[in-house]
């Protein structure tokens, strides 16, 4: 067995719990950042009543109409609030 001091086993801790809470918190803000893009390549927010809907990824059509207000609208990139 090795002999570890103490002060080295409670470093040793430290280290591990602050690298684990830095990896959960760098994976989450990476999922959250797909998500949201997945979000943004999906959704559509019309110009005129500020609706945002989903389109469907497959349709290849650039313009859709609004459920609302039935506008057509351009597929664009959403705002940011
Ligand atoms: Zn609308």
């Amino acid at each position: 067995m090795i002999p570890v001091p103490l002060s080295t086993l409670i470093f040793i801790f430290l280290a591990l719990g602050i690298t684990v809470v830095c990896a959960l918190w760098f994976w989450t803000f990476i999922r959250e950042r797909r998500r949201e893009t997945h979000r943004r390549h999906v959704a559509v927010q019309c110009r005129i009543c500020s609706t945002a809907y989903l389109r469907d990824p497959k349709d290849k059509n650039a313009v859709t109409i609004c459920p609302v207000c039935n506008t057509p609208n351009e597929r664009t990139r959403l705002r940011p609030i």
